[in-house]
């Protein structure tokens, strides 16, 4: 059974339709896919129509931006509610603040002097949920200002870069107990990610264990081989799930392929063991695993 918990679709900053993304992940041999867009459940709809029309399983997910003791983390949210109001209003003000961000980075960018405007962008964000900075990369290489989205964040966007912009980011301690509200679990994604140090710590990890979390994303191409060792030790004490996942983006991010990371079969029956039992506590009617 493969089994891949992190990709992304159009409804937020992926390239292919929800319809596509469930339609690839089959011809890619998929058995079971999660989509989880940045901070919306927009794709869902749409991708379980496909799901059950291809075959394949369908978990309904969400990656939330978050941040903790000021390290920007990104948690993945299986199976809530999203119309649970404190996880809604998250989602609200991570999007709202996403958006607002894009025209004080096109305002640097054009200090900068690229020319480059806030249609420019709407124009290749298209039916996204926010425009984010992967849109005004994508609008810089429509540009010809720089090559792919890599080149965009490492010269313009990331942290440090001359073109980046705080955004809100809600608080990781808030979210994971949001969540679990909503009837989901959590899972905090790329954990280490790309970062030159291994924050959030073995120590924080282990609060956001005890406020609830379920799981650490393990397998994931930006964690190199001694880091997943690592993360894995850590889950394991811990008594974490450890999942892997391609985060796929489309065409938007490339070495993500679908199911270039997959999840462990028997990791999966337990998140899904830990988000039966979170809807049951919370009593809200939450999203059940679409299954073929
Ligand atoms: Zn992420
Ligand atoms: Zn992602």
């Amino acid at each position: 059974m493969r089994i891949d918990l992190h990709t992304h679709s159009r409804a937020s900053d992926g390239t292919q339709s929800p319809e596509e993304l469930v339609r690839a992940a089959a011809a890619a041999g998929l058995d079971v896919l999660a989509l989880t867009d940045h901070d919306t459940a927009d794709g869902w709809a749409a991708a379980e129509v496909t799901a059950r029309d291809v075959g394949v399983t369908l978990v309904r997910g969400m990656e939330i931006s978050t941040q903790l003791d000021g390290w920007g983390v990104h948690l993945l949210a299986y199976l809530p509610d999203p119309t649970y109001p404190p996880l809604a209003e998250h989602l609200r003000r991570v999007l709202e603040g996403r958006s607002g961000r894009t025209p004080a980075i096109v305002a640097r960018l054009n200090a900068l002097g690229i020319d480059l405007t806030v249609d420019d962008v709407a124009r290749v964000s298209g039916d996204a949920a926010a425009s984010g900075r992967p849109h005004v990369a994508d609008a810089l290489v429509a540009r010809g200002a720089v090559r792919d989205r890599d080149e965009a964040f490492a010269r313009y966007l990331n942290a440090g870069r001359p073109a980046h912009v705080d955004r809100y980011a809600a608080p990781l301690r808030e979210v994971v107990r949001d969540v679990a509200g909503a009837g989901g679990v959590s899972v905090i994604a790329h954990v280490w990610g790309r970062r030159r140090v291994q924050e959030p710590g073995p120590d924080l990890l282990a609060e956001a264990a005890s406020l609830g979390l379920t799981g650490l994303e393990v397998d994931h191409q930006d964690h190199a081989p001694q880091v997943r060792a690592r993360l894995r030790d850590i889950a394991r004490d811990l008594d974490l799930v450890v999942t892997g996942s391609s985060d796929h983006h489309g065409t938007g991010k490339v070495d993500h392929d679908l199911g270039c990371n997959t999840t462990d079969p028997e990791q999966y029956e337990r998140l899904l063991a830990a988000a039966q039992a979170a809807a049951a506590a919370s009593g809200r009617s939450t999203p059940a695993v679409v299954r073929p």
